[in-house]
């Protein structure tokens, strides 16, 4: 039979065999609560072994973070920095239609990672032809979107093998309007062609904060996607909504 056992200050321990609780009354060590059910109560105090606090998932990490935009930026590099990681951003986006558009996103999060002290890494360049290549053919939007998500993730993945970073993530996963599930997919082949690690989290619930950072540091906001497909199908939805004149397709 196994006594009940409480510390002078009540707090319940380990139970131990009866035996030795009453071997532990009869020594001046404890003494009898009750003998039905048999219950002593130390004289002293027990130290009790404290939890392990909580470890951050990117406890040590080295991050690159593939970034849409700045407003995206905001809240998702400070969200995977309380997580633990080393954030560094990571600016490629050939899917950004027109240029003019490029530069205006580009120099936004310039601004932004300037003020809060991100770093960025900034890919050379402006891809449009190769991407433009590649979606021919595939431009309904889920097909098209894989591809975009393919095209910025695999050259993430490759520059932060580059930069001998641990894991990769993107701002992608904070906006209500991008395909969760195949941007995971997406990720964690491309990481894993690199020897890196895919971070995923639902970043949505940082969606209604990330609006607050972006008017707080006065960032540029765009009102569609990235491509010329989004920019034409955003005009379309736009205008059916505020007009009943039918737009030619
Ligand atoms: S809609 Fe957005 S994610 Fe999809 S292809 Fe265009 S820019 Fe890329």
């Amino acid at each position: 039979m196994n006594a009940r056992v409480v510390d002078a200050q009540g707090r319940t321990l380990s139970p131990c065999p009866a035996e030795r609780a009453l071997a532990l009354v009869a020594r001046g060590k404890a003494e009898l609560v009750s003998q039905e059910p048999l219950t002593i109560r130390l004289c002293r105090a027990v130290e009790l072994p404290q939890p392990e606090p909580e470890r951050p998932p990117l406890q040590g990490q080295r991050l690159l973070l593939h970034v849409c935009c700045a407003p995206c930026a905001t809240y998702s590099a400070r969200r995977l920095q309380e997580q633990g990681a080393e954030v560094m951003a990571f600016w490629y986006n050939p899917n950004v239609h027109p240029f003019s558009e490029h530069e205006r996103r580009r120099e936004s999060l310039a601004h932004y990672a300037t003020e809060v002290g991100l770093p960025v890494v900034w890919e050379p360049g402006y891809d449009m032809v190769a991407f433009l290549r590649r979606v021919v053919s595939h431009e309904r939007p889920g097909e098209r979107c894989a591809i975009c998500y393919d095209m910025r993730l695999e050259r993430t993945a490759q520059r932060a093998a580059e930069l001998g970073m641990d894991a990769i993530c993107t701002t992608l996963l904070i906006s209500p309007y991008q395909d969760q599930a195949l941007i995971n997919q997406v990720g964690q082949a491309a990481a894993a062609r690199h020897g890196v690690s895919f971070y995923f989290e639902n970043l949505r619930r940082g969606f209604a904060e990330h609006h607050r950072l972006a008017h707080e540091h006065g960032l540029y906001r765009q009102d569609y996607c990235g491509c010329i497909y989004s920019e034409w199908e955003a005009q379309h939805k736009r205008r059916a909504n505020t007009t009943h004149t039918p737009v030619e397709e």
